[in-house]
């Protein structure tokens, strides 16, 4: 065996083996005011399920999350960030690693220029989307109309490319900024990025620091007028007062996931604590104490009918993370 191939093994044996023990305490005592340990992570997100992360982490700069990435990779520990936990199930039994979170430091934005007919901000991934749509809603910003009652933060949003049939986030989009597992940061203008239904694809993997958004200037009269009538459709048709994680499966290329499952009777079905919706199929609500293997059996029942009467996969759009509980 030569030399070259002799390191490869042994960088991959060393790859293998998990993160350093005790890694959470060493990283606790770094950043004492940042990090929680075994914190459920229900209470991060809006279907209020999920199991204890490891570390969460709430980073306050840039700088900090550059040294947060370096510690896990020195120590090997894997990573995830969590937004406002409005599109994840994670699992009972919790996220192994580190969970990195904005929503409590980097979450400022500004106007960058305002001229007659437009306007551009900076905002941070931490800032909730529904700060920016309120101020366009006063002022009147042409645009914010595809994002109003999206329940996210901005670096969810771009990450999802959150948005309705009137529209999605990238219509507002002049440029993202990326920092990489390295720490290194990159602003990728719009023409780099790749959006699609429901995702962005960034070059590499990388966290969402912050996005520059354009929204042309109209009258506010008008724009609060379409808003109004946006959130009376959602309140009639979407379970806003119970917890959820929004639509649960992508729409197909022809037609709509809600109409197929209503359409198969599944409206109502209930495992556990979770419940298929009355009001939208496409929405799992957490009716009581609902578990995350409740909703997945929901999940599954729903795939399942759905293959087997309309010969289609459903492909899920909320994201599902972490480990079950250990039997
Ligand atoms: C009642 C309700 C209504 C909804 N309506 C809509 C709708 O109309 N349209 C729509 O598109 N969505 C809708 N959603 C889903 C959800 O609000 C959006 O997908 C939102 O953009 C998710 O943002 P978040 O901050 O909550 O992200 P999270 O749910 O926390 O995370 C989603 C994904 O984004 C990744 N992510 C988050 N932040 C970053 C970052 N800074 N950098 C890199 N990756 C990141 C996470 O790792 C995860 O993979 C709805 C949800 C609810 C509960």
């Amino acid at each position: 065996m030569d030399l070259t191939t002799l390191e490869a093994l042994v960088q991959e044996s060393v790859a293998l083996k998990g993160p350093e023990p005790g890694w959470e305490f060493r990283l606790q005592a770094l950043f004492p005011e940042l990090v929680k340990l075994q914190e459920p992570l229900k209470r991060y997100t809006s279907i209020q399920i999920g199991g204890p992360a490891d570390a969460l982490v709430f980073p306050e700069s840039e700088e900090q999350l550059a040294t947060v990435l370096g510690f896990a990779k020195e120590n090997r520990v894997p990573w995830m960030i969590l937004g406002l936990g409005s599109n994840v199930l994670i699992r009972d039994g919790g996220i192994r690693g580190m969970v990195l979170r904005f929503t409590k430091t980097l979450n400022q934005f500004n106007l960058i220029e305002e001229t007659g007919e437009t306007v551009r901000l900076e905002a941070q991934a931490g800032v909730p989307l529904p700060k920016i749509v309120e101020m366009g809603k006063k002022q009147g910003w042409v645009g914010v109309e595809p994002l109003y009652g999206i329940p996210g933060s901005v670096g969810g949003a771009l990450y999802m490319n959150a948005g309705t049939r009137a529209g999605e986030i990238k219509s507002v989009v002049e440029s993202i900024k990326v920092m990489y597992q390295d720490g290194t940061i990159e602003v990728l203008p719009k023409s780099k990025l790749k959006f699609e239904y429901r995702h962005v694809k960034l070059p590499a993997r990388g966290i969402i620091l912050s996005g520059i958004l354009a929204f042309s200037k109209g009258d506010p009269k008008e724009v609060q007028s379409r808003l109004a009538e946006i959130q009376q459709n959602r309140r009639d048709t979407q379970p806003l007062d119970q917890p959820s994680l929004g639509s649960v499966f992508k729409n197909p290329e022809k037609g709509f996931a809600a109409q197929m499952i209503e359409e198969l009777g599944l409206k109502g079905v209930r495992v556990g604590g979770a419940r298929i919706s009355d009001k939208h199929a496409n929405f799992i609500i957490n009716e009581r104490d609902a578990t995350a293997k409740d909703v997945l059996a929901l999940i599954g029942l729903v795939r399942d009918k759905v293959r087997d009467e309309v010969e289609l996969r459903l492909e899920l759009e909320a994201k599902v993370l972490g480990e079950d509980e250990p039997l």
